[in-house]
């Protein structure tokens, strides 16, 4: 693709980077086949090829963005699903975040929307604020079940709130926990934000089930408390920023090669987080930890894949017979990490019949706080993502990112009106119970 920007727009390093990702496009259009938004609308400005050419014309213009642009934007999830079809190795995701950085410093939104994602930016990664918003939340559903009914985004709010979530003390703690056995792997499990509220027993489950698989597991204190995901996603570039430099002063020492705390693999169990641990060598290219430790971060399907092929995963026998999973794969694994195979043979492994779901490539609608900020395409997706695990008549569903799991949960609940609602539980979950591990209490007394 031709461009147009001149000598003086050159010289920032962010106009040459997205240049030189713009003169890649070819134009060729195969990526809006892949596009949620486009496979919706239809509408080339709700393709990624549509896009780049608004941002090219930001970038270009250096103009502040018109209202119309800032919607077509703020409809992406960056689910990177374009990146992974096209053919000409466009890095979109390199010119969307420069994008939503450059509505955030331009552009002045409505005051709801303003105050909104200020508030997730601000909330979200706060544990204990989290928590207690979640509970004044449930006290007040009512109230903002009503209100809901004239914001779409209220609406979206109330239903994301749990009927009841674990207490606090059932996180586990920072510290270093022993393999069981010879030790194969020395690993770093990172706690996140949002899922130690939601659901901390993912990352108990993995405690476990990577100790009895040979791993001595580290678990840092908590750095910035957040990965600086949810802000990087809101275009808030500067607190993302700071937190990814608490984070790296923090860890530094998990992965200097001549560190005697550095560990083999860095692990994040939301795979949206994970990703994002990943993107620190571009976030912060010219700093050698940040490179070595995106170099070693792994989704916890890659590591198991690579333990199980040195060793056979402990399966307690006849677990996985009758059992059909449907597996979700989150876009941050497959799009973010390029990841789609590992997933399903770990799960094969322990014996389990695995189905994915229709048109799997195909973001579920939850892309961080993209279900509460534009609740109508959420809904068209989640809902389709639903119907399709629905359809592929497994007894339980399966994915790797708490995002995921909350949308597909809301959703297949009411599907659950109609017939009974699959469980959906993470990757974790199922593979510690089907190697020795407590079973999950969303499967009941099923089998
Ligand atoms: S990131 Fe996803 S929603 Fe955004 S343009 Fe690419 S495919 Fe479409
Ligand atoms: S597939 Fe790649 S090269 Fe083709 S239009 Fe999309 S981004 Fe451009």
């Amino acid at each position: 693709m031709q461009t147009h920007f001149t000598d003086s727009q050159r010289i920032a390093p962010g106009i040459r980077s997205a240049e030189a990702v713009l003169r890649k496009c070819v134009h060729c259009g195969f990526c809006t086949a892949t596009c949620p938004t486009y496979r919706i609308t239809g509408d080339e400005l709700e393709s990624p090829r549509g896009r780049i050419a608004l941002i090219q014309d930001l970038l270009e213009t250096g103009a502040a963005p018109t209202p119309l642009t800032v919607s077509h934007l703020d409809h992406c999830l960056s689910c990177l699903s374009c990146e992974s079809t096209c053919p000409s190795g466009v890095s979109y995701r390199l010119l969307i975040d420069q994008a939503r950085e450059l509505i955030e410093e331009k552009y002045r939104r409505p005051p709801f929307d303003r105050w909104l994602r200020a508030l997730l930016a601000w909330l979200l990664p706060k544990q204990a604020w989290f928590r207690a918003a979640l509970v004044a939340g449930r006290w007040s559903r009512p109230l903002l079940r009503l209100a809901g009914r004239f914001s779409l985004r209220i609406d979206a709010l109330a239903r994301m709130v749990p009927g009841e979530f674990p207490s606090a003390s059932s996180a586990i703690q920072p510290g270093t926990y022993p393999a069981e056995g010879t030790e194969i792997r020395r690993v770093a499990l990172i706690l996140g934000c949002v899922q130690g509220v939601l659901a901390p027993e993912i990352d108990a489950a993995t405690l476990r089930l990577l100790r009895r698989h040979g791993c001595t597991v580290v678990v840092p204190p908590p750095a910035a408390g957040c990965c600086g995901a949810l802000p990087h996603h809101l275009g808030k570039g500067a607190p993302a920023r700071a937190m990814t430099h608490r984070n790296l002063d923090a860890w530094r020492e998990l992965v200097r090669v001549d560190s005697p705390a550095a560990v083999d693999t860095v692990l994040m169990t939301a795979s949206g987080c994970g990703s994002h641990l990943k993107d620190y060598a571009h976030l912060l290219p010219d700093d050698g930890d940040a490179v070595e430790l995106a170099r070693r971060v792994k989704d916890l399907s890659q590591l198991l894949d690579e333990l199980a092929a040195l060793t056979p995963l402990r399966v307690i026998s006849g677990i996985g017979a009758g059992l059909t999973l449907a597996w979700q794969s989150p876009c941050s694994l497959q799009h973010g990490f390029n990841e789609k195979s590992a997933p399903i043979r770990v799960l094969q492994a322990c014996g389990f019949e695995v189905r994915e779901p229709l048109n799997p490539h195909l973001c579920c609608g939850s892309a961080g706080t993209y279900n509460l900020l534009q609740p109508e395409f959420a809904e068209r997706l989640g809902r389709d993502k639903a119907d399709a695990i629905t359809a592929t008549g497994a007894t339980i569903a399966v994915s790797a990112n708490i995002g995921c799991i909350t949308q597909l949960r809301a959703k297949l609940a009411v599907e659950g009106d109609r017939q009974p609602p699959i469980p959906l539980l993470h990757l974790a979950q199922i593979l510690d119970w089907a190697t020795g591990g407590e079973r999950p209490a969303a499967l009941g007394n099923n089998k």
